[in-house]
């Protein structure tokens, strides 16, 4: 079972900030929590690493998810970090492509939290307020004052079926808009308020 919608979330983060054939990204939100992304074309693997902050200013890991990207470009987990817990589903070989699923049901239920916790990291704000760290360190950017959203937050399938659709999205109070638009009600689409543009 492959992971979508976080696939999703870092190729865009790849797309913004990433230089040239860099391996390695590390981004800061205001708020002083960080995400990891480092991936090893050698191993066909990619590591996603979340760190929050704490009052005390230590950073504590949440969450660590090691996904084998396979041949046509799916992620799929192998490895997950969460709760104070790693698990790991199956093992995979680079060189033939294959992967071994040792555990199927847990590494399902893996790949549902990868694609959750994305949403998740979306909802908070997190892209549309962070800036990567070294080696310009430029400032993260605080979220435009926008009104709160008058709809629940889409739920996955429906982002994702914008996102491929590329027509468009809806905002936060429910009007079709572009998907980077506002409103005429002041309400910013989705993909906005998420970060995803
Ligand atoms: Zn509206």
């Amino acid at each position: 079972m492959e992971t979508r919608l976080l696939k999703r979330v870092i190729h865009y983060i790849w797309e913004c900030f990433r230089v040239q054939d860099e391996m390695k990204v590390r981004l800061r939100d205001v708020r002083g929590n960080e995400l990891q992304v480092e991936e090893s074309a050698a191993e066909s693997r990619v590591t996603i690493r979340y760190f929050a902050k704490q009052p005390s200013d230590e950073l504590v890991k949440q969450m660590e998810v090691v996904c084998f990207i396979m041949h046509y470009g799916q992620w799929v987990p192998i490895e997950l970090y969460e709760g104070g817990i790693t698990k790991i589903y199956g093992t995979a070989d680079a060189e033939t492509g294959r992967i071994d699923i040792g555990d199927k049901p847990g590494q399902v239920l893996a790949a549902g939290f990868c694609d959750a916790w994305a949403l998740q990291l979306l909802e908070q704000g997190f892209l549309a307020m962070a800036a990567k760290l070294v080696p310009l360190g430029l400032k993260p950017t605080r979220r435009p004052k926008w009104p709160q959203p008058s709809v629940p937050t889409p739920d996955l399938e429906q982002i994702e079926a914008w996102l491929w659709d590329d027509g468009g999205c809806e905002a936060t109070d429910g009007c079709w808009t572009e998907p980077d638009g506002v409103c005429p009600h002041g309400h910013p689409s989705w993909f906005l308020r998420l970060g995803l543009v």
